[in-house]
């Protein structure tokens, strides 16, 4: 099957890395580390929202190691190391998130290391299904606008915010088109061509990323295809630290077909829109609560997590989990234990699969899931 030139186009802007991204528009980029960000937030007061998400094995951690200890994620380390070696010269700025003790201190040790730049730390609720969270969350989205109109100098008002809502929604609801045509059709839609497709929106504007997504659509619909003999999995686990495309090419080469992923799960956040209306900050917050993705970074006693991971399985037809967590990535790992007996009770066959940003060498990983792959269809 030949890749499509909207994801050779993807794949090209990806490979250039951060440098040009920084510059690709007038207003200043703003990082914004994994998972979830209130990006529109940002755009709306005049800024360019990019992930700071690693450095996806692009550059060599020199500095970095000796502000860590040995046994953190890589994305906590090749983030800042793209800083000491000057490569986030011209972000104003970076936001991180109440995910893990590790995104905490990586926002501190940012703070000490860039003075010039502008820290956010967004305290996400801690609990999603309390009576008082969604004012708790509109109150701390204002306290962000607030502190972004004091460094910036200028107020981001309630029609910025709905503009950059919409823009916002539309490259959601196209990686979600895309997403539900994958999972119905897998043999149409390669996840090496998805991955790539959904990383690129987090160094474009929206505009931009909705246009390389339409044209990846009409080329995924026009396309002949045919179905192998595959197993169909869903990737869960990578919600944060990216995996490189070589071990998606590596799942797919062994045997699956993934109907279902969550990376870059932030940037595909929401299950439908945002709603339009009055006070679009407290839509947006709502919207967080209502419709945001069950994952490992956010408790939501009223929609378990597990039960979602079931539920995605069922609706997908499924086989099998292969939970695949970035190496030392707490929240991941810790959620395993609760995910595997509960694909257990439910006799969901699963496999795990640890990774690194900067793995080269998947031998190992393509056995194992050979292994698995032919146990499930010769079984
Ligand atoms: S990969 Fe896991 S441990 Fe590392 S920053 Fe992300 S959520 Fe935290």
């Amino acid at each position: 099957m030949e890749t499509a030139p909207a994801v050779e186009q993807a794949r090209a802007i990806l490979a250039a890395g951060l440098a040009p991204a920084l510059k690709r528009t007038d207003a200043p980029a703003y990082g914004v580390f994994p998972v979830y960000s209130p990006v529109e937030l940002y755009r709306a007061a005049g800024l360019f929202p990019i992930g700071l998400m690693g450095a996806g094995g692009q550059i060599d951690i020199v500095h970095a190691d000796a502000r860590f200890q040995s046994f953190v994620c890589s994305i906590a380390k090749s983030s800042l190391e793209l800083g000491l070696q000057k490569r986030l010269v011209g972000m104003e700025g970076v936001a991180f998130h109440s995910i893990c003790d590790v995104a905490r201190n990586l926002a501190s040790v940012f703070k000490r290391n860039f003075p010039g730049m502008h820290i956010e730390y967004v305290h996400l609720p801690q609990n999603a299904a309390g009576p008082e969270t969604e004012d708790y969350l509109v109150a701390e989205f204002r306290r962000i606008l607030a502190g972004l109109e004091r460094r910036l100098g200028h107020r981001a008002d309630d029609a910025a915010v709905a503009a950059a809502i919409r823009e916002y929604n539309e490259p959601r609801r196209l990686m979600r088109e895309l997403y539900a045509i994958r999972a119905k059709e897998p043999e149409r839609i390669s996840s090496a061509e998805m991955f790539p497709l959904v990383r690129v929106g987090t160094i474009l504007p929206p505009d931009e990323h909705a246009r390389i997504l339409e044209s990846a659509k009409a080329e995924f619909l026009a396309r002949k295809h045919r179905r192998m003999d595959r197993v169909k999995v869903i990737v869960e686990g990578a919600f944060c630290e990216q995996p490189p495309l070589g071990l998606i090419e590596t799942l797919e080469g062994a045997g699956c077909y993934l109907v279902d992923d969550d990376f870059c799960a932030g940037w595909r956040w929401f299950s439908t829109d945002v709603p339009e209306g009055p006070d679009p900050v407290r839509q947006l917050a709502r919207a967080w609560l209502e419709r945001g993705r069950a994952t490992s970074t956010r408790y939501n006693p009223d929609k378990p997590r597990h039960k979602d991971l079931v539920r995605r399985v069922r609706e997908t037809g499924a086989q099998a989990v292969l939970f695949m967590p970035a190496k030392f990535c707490e929240p991941a790992l810790f959620d395993y234990v609760i995910f595997r007996r509960e694909l257990e009770k439910e006799n969901i066959p699963h496999l795990l699969i640890e990774f690194e940003e900067k793995m080269w060498t998947f031998e190992r990983t393509r056995g194992e899931v050979e292994t698995f792959v032919e146990s499930l269809l010769f079984d």
